[in-house]
């Protein structure tokens, strides 16, 4: 089975429409999908109703922000309600904060030259609520400025770069709660991303699975073979389901297209098994 549960439509920062992303998943070959965009969940029914059409599988899905250690992890909700009061009121609270966050990673990119990054960022977003570093870098890449969107994260909005701005994101604790309030399962997405020492992804895993987590992506798109294995040892010392997800944003920015996962090591237990 063709399984892919982490992607992003143009209601946050990928860039294709909902209905669009799905037949791109159905042209791949995927059996079942899930569409997680940041913070949002205004793709889902789109989504839903073009699966339908297509007679692929569709899970509900949401990639939440998180403030952890002065780092932001990303976890993934599965199969969750979308219209659950506490999922849409904190993932409300969480897109409250972007538009001045936006405002001052302009004002920020200002100070080494670079005007108007706000308004050109904006006019890039699919969603006004969702503004966010990749339609900044999009804009700098429009504008000639920078050849690449992954050198301007390198050279601009990384931590610690001039046009990064530190924010504060929902608790680890808020966000498993909400996802699984709503019927979800929560998932660590992508983390070999995440610059923390040993000890704090050891922190990180056990106050997710305290709060109620149930899984980590062991196969992503943002993963290398080396980094795969050692998530799936994880996975299988602290008995948490595996998840297989390419991360898709689109086919000018995405390493692995929508479909095109790399298979969980067979002794794992696939998150799917939740879903089908
Ligand atoms: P934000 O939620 O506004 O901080 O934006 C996070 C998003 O920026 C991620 O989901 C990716 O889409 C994108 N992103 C983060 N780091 C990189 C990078 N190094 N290269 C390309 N895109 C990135
Ligand atoms: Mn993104
Ligand atoms: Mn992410
Ligand atoms: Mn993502």
């Amino acid at each position: 089975m063709n399984v892919d549960l982490h992607s992003h439509s143009t209601v946050s920062d990928g860039w294709l429409t909902p209905e669009a992303l799905v037949r791109r998943a159905h042209a791949n070959g995927v059996d079942l999908m899930a569409l997680t965009d940041h913070d949002e969940l205004g793709g889902i029914d789109a989504a839903a109703a073009e699966a339908a059409v297509c007679g692929i599988g569709f899970v509900p899905g949401v990639e939440v922000s998180v403030s952890f250690v002065g780092e932001t992890i990303h976890i993934v909700g599965l199969g969750v309600d979308r219209t659950e009061p506490g999922l849409v009121a904190g993932l409300q609270s969480v897109r409250a904060g972007r538009e001045a966050r936006a405002q001052r990673m302009s004002e920020a990119l200002e100070k080494v030259g670079i005007v108007g990054a706000f308004e050109g960022a904006r006019a890039l977003a699919g969603n006004p609520a969702m503004v966010g570093r990749a339609h900044f870098a999009r804009f700098l890449v429009a504008s000639g400025l920078m050849p690449d969107v992954r050198t301007v994260f390198d050279r601009y909005l990384a931590r610690g770069k001039p046009g990064f701005v530190p924010h504060e994101w929902a608790s680890l604790e808020d966000a498993v709660g909400w996802i699984r309030g709503a019927g979800g399962v929560a998932v660590v997405a992508h983390p070999a991303r995440y610059r923390l020492s040993g000890a704090d992804m050891s922190r990180l895993f056990e106050r997710f699975v305290a709060a109620g987590g149930e899984a980590v992506e062991v196969v992503s798109g943002a993963h290398s073979e080396a980094e795969m294995r050692r998530f799936a040892t994880v996975a299988r010392q602290r008995g948490l389901l595996a998840s297989q997800a390419s991360d898709f944003h689109g086919e000018q920015e995405s390493p692995v297209d929508i479909g095109r996962c790399n298979p969980l090591p067979p002794d794992l237990v696939p998150v799917w098994s939740r879903f089908v």
